[in-house]
């Protein structure tokens, strides 16, 4: 490793207000890559003029500084493509505002597909780029060959031109966020390295550096690469892991156009684009190379890393046969260095939980660049306004565990997930390395019984299970995957017999106390304050009357509840609650989540098989719906919540780890008399929506009101005290509300929606699917998406009134639109 090995920055010229140290700021930025200094300018674009910027050494001297400078604005989904989209409307505007050049070329770029699937995917990302607004052209190997007269197009099945694309230099954009950000107000500090984040009750209070403190009530951890361990030092999870990065840079190209498309060709593992005269070509290979993974040296600047020919020729081999001339021309620059990543390939952005003050915008797996102009001004307003500004669950640092900060796990996890930037995205595709983190109680019962599973949150979980003689494992595809069939089976099982599903992963936060009550029916929609034994369906919404959690609520006692969320919101909904608690309150969350296994029996022979194991009477009369009490079960006590996500007569067992798996042999060993079958997520996912049920996190977010998400029928809205968010949603019950969850289903049974397809109602694009399944009862791919009105209310009339249509990989589709559920919407099976 060589270090200081170039400066591309020149000192910044302190200007009168940067000589004096400061001593308190309104927020302080920590890092001056790319990532901070959007922060710092984005937070003065909004009024806050007392901003710090502190780099240890020279700005862009982290990972900044040599990254390839591709603006490419598709990303994997709707908000990360328009976080994307942003940062290439801002590079041009920088200029004008600082008139500091950013070298931002609008030359547009060209994704090629070499594989029938990968040209699936492609028109996938097509239709997408449509809903996001992107001029986006299908064109195929003739056309691009014209627009890119190096490349080779036999083998290219077909190709998407993003006129709107480009590249930027990274340390001038840089610099003219630095110069628009001091305009603004901010004063940046180089050569001041943060030695620790100071903090009082739960509170940020300012930084300490080698300079002296700073006190403010606001961080941010733009620290790239050393994001995890500066964040550890305050007891902060930053799952991030450095990892080498390369690049090559040709000897000059005679006759290269400069305003050459930037080139991707991810079957190839590479992009080209042309910079000075030159190819410049980049890869993100399979087997990536995590890098000090001990801790990132604290000298290190401008680091460039050694030549690795072995690991890059293969790669570079099968570019030229994609832009053959990288097979005659010589190699200039080998360039490696290198850059953070994540454990699912999605950046970090948001306050940390546990921490006020504390905001974190790190790990941008070699995206940084053309996502730090619109990451930067997200993060901005999340902290000026308390709240993300669109939907950010999927980069939120919410979404990770604890555990996922270790050090060993990131290690292998990086092997990984350079690679999969590049490597087919699909549908269902399973991380390998570092898995078998969380298991449940049966897992190795699971397994036996041929489980393929699936990770979330570290949970290993049974997706589906292989018969006999067939293998647990994916086959990926578009089309219908290799479990396809199996998982139809299970989901059969359970609207006919009886189906079994682990659902340990489950997050479950116990709420105990005097004021337990009265804290939790402030947060809840609902009202929780029921007899001992009722099970509450709820959301708690921010005050803006966005959801920010979707859960269960059970009365355990006078003084405890037990809150059921999904496994990813977990650490979330947690820091949601505390947040609430107010100070003095009696009231006390704890995370109980590895203390309950929780196994799920769900179908209209549920209650035969269950009666068969218990003394308890489950009559309709005795056991109604919505009830929830402890049980006898084989020899042990359970707790059985009578309660479905898969819209069928069922009960969830809460079941003490220790207990666990004699309950378990108990319900299987009983379950061959009645049919019982074990079942997957796939299917539950199958399950839940045909019954509309919705998912936090795909179909609701904090970004969308309880109203739009169609859950207004949970809000108690007399109860005494009200509820967080109740006064906004009143606002909207009495304007209209202009979008709407909607449920479709698609006439055309053959046809499969995943995510983000465009919905269109006569002809315009009014929405997109938020989440899609196929459902097998009926037959029919199912997708619950939000559809738009402009000027008016989505009404039952307006949605009857139009037609519709999804476009899937750029064909439409005619689809039933309904705000009810294709299957039972009456809810006679459940309460049967
Ligand atoms: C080879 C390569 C090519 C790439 N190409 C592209 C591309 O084409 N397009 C794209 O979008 N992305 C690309 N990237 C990724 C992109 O460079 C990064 O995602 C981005 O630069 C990250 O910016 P950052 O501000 O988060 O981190 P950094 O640039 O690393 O900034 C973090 C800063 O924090 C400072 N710091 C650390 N600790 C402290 C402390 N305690 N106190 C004060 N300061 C501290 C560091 O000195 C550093 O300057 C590429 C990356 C590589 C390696």
């Amino acid at each position: 490793m060589s270090t200081e090995s170039a400066s591309t920055s020149a000192d910044v010229v302190p200007g009168a207000g940067e000589r004096a140290f400061p001593t308190h700021a309104r927020a302080v930025v920590i890092g001056g890559g790319i990532v901070g200094c959007s922060v710092a300018y984005h937070l003065t674009t909004r009024g806050w003029r007392d901003v710090v910027l502190l780099e240890r050494r020279h700005l862009t001297s982290g990972t900044t500084w040599h990254a390839a400078g591709l603006v490419t604005q598709l990303r994997a989904t709707y908000n990360m493509s328009m976080l994307a989209k942003y940062s290439a409307e801002l590079f041009p505007e920088l200029e004008r505002l600082t008139g500091l050049g950013t070298g931002f070329r609008q030359t547009g770029s060209i994704l090629v597909a070499t594989t029938e699937e990968r040209w699936t995917e492609v028109r996938r990302q097509i239709s997408m780029a449509r809903v996001c607004g992107f001029e986006v052209q299908p064109i195929g190997p003739r056309e691009a060959a014209e627009m890119w007269p190096l490349l080779d197009p036999s083998g290219i099945v077909g190709a998407a031109f993003l006129p709107g694309d480009g590249v930027a230099n990274p340390t001038d954009v840089t610099q003219a966020l630095a110069a628009a950000a001091r305009l603004g107000g901010a004063r940046i500090f180089e050569h001041t390295a943060v030695t620790g984040v100071l903090r009082s009750g739960g509170k940020v209070t300012g930084v300490a550096t080698e300079r002296g403190d700073v006190a403010s009530d606001v961080v941010v951890n733009c620290t790239g690469m050393w994001a995890r361990e500066l964040g550890a030092r305050s007891g902060v999870t930053v799952p991030l892991h450095a990892a080498e990065h390369f690049y090559l840079i040709t000897e000059p190209v005679p006759g290269l156009p400069r305003d050459l498309p930037v080139l991707r060709s991810p079957d190839d593992t590479a992009y080209v684009r042309e910079d000075a005269g030159k190819l410049m070509v980049g890869f993100f290979e399979p087997g990536g190379k995590p890098w000090a993974t001990h801790g990132i040296p604290d000298d290190a600047a401008f680091v460039t890393l050694p030549e690795d020919w072995d690991h890059i020729a293969p790669y570079l081999a099968m570019a030229a046969r994609r832009v053959p001339i990288l097979a005659e021309i010589g190699i200039r620059t080998f360039f490696n260095g290198p850059e953070s990543f994540t454990p699912d390939d999605r950046y970090i952005l948001g306050e940390a939980p546990g921490l006020r003050g504390y905001f974190v915008a790190a790990g941008f797996n070699s995206v940084g660049f053309q996502s730090g102009g619109g990451a930067g001004r997200a993060l901005a307003d999340w902290v000026v306004d308390g709240h993300p500004p669109i939907g950010l669950w999927e980069v939120d640092i919410r979404r990770f565990m604890p555990f996922q900060g270790n050090r060993r796990y990131l290690h292998d996890r990086t092997t990984e997930t350079l690679g999969l930037l590049y490597d087919m995205h699909w549908p269902f595709r399973q991380v390998e390395t570092a898995r078998g983190v969380r298991r449940s109680p049966f897992h190795d019962r699971l397994a036996a019984r041929g489980a393929c599973f699936g990770e979330l949150a570290g949970w290993e979980r049974a997706n589906w299970y292989a018969p006999a003689g067939v293998t647990p494992g994916y086959e990926y595809s578009y089309g219908r995957q290799n479990w396809f069939a199996h998982s139809a089976a299970e989901h059969r099982a359970v609207r006919e017999e009886v189906g079994l599903f682990d659902q340990t992963s489950f997050g479950k936060i116990l709420v105990q106390g005097r004021d337990a009550e009265r804290v939790l029916n402030r947060i809840c929609t609902a009202d929780v304050a029921v007899e001992p034994g009722r099970i509450i369906y709820t959301q708690w919404l921010s005050e803006r009357g966005g959801v920010e959690a979707d859960v269960t609520v059970t009365r355990l006692d006078e003084r405890s509840f037990l809150v059921v969320t999904t496994g990813t919101s977990l650490v979330r909904d947690l820091d949601w609650l505390e947040r609430q608690i107010p100070d003095g309150a009696h009231a006390i969350a704890t995370d109980v989540t590895a203390g309950f296994a929780v196994l799920s029996l769900m179908g209209p022979r549920s209650r035969e098989l269950l009666a068969s194991l218990t003394d308890a009477d489950l009559s309709n009369a005795a056991f109604p719906f919505g009830t929830s009490r402890e049980i006898d079960l084989g020899y042990a006590l359970v707790r059985a919540s009578r309660i479905t996500y898969v819209g069928e007569l069922g009960w969830e067992l809460y079941i003490p780890t220790d207990v666990a798996t004699h309950v378990y042999d108990t319900i299987v060993a009983a379950g061959e008399a009645v049919g019982l079958r074990h079942a997957g997520y796939h299917a539950l996912n199958s399950l839940r929506i045909e019954k509309a049920y919705r998912h936090w996190g795909h179909d609701v977010t904090d970004e969308d009101s309880l109203l739009e998400a169609g859950l207004g029928f949970t809000a108690a809205w007399d109860k005494p005290g009200g509820f967080i968010g109740r006064e906004a949603l009143l606002r909207q019950r009495d304007g209209g509300i202009n979008r709407r969850l909607t449920v479709f289903v698609l006439d055309d049974p053959e046809p499969l929606c995943y995510h983000n397809e465009p919905i269109w109602r006569d002809g315009e694009l009014v929405g997109r699917i938020a989440s899609g399944m196929f459902g097998h009862t009926i037959g029919r791919s199912v997708g619950l998406g939000y559809v738009h009105r402009a000027g008016g209310s989505v009404t039952v009339d307006w949605l009857a009134d139009g037609c519709y249509e999804i476009e899937v990989a750029g064909e439409r589709f005619d689809a039933a639109a309904s705000f009810r559920a294709p299957y039972d919407p009456t809810n006679a099976r459940v309460r049967q």
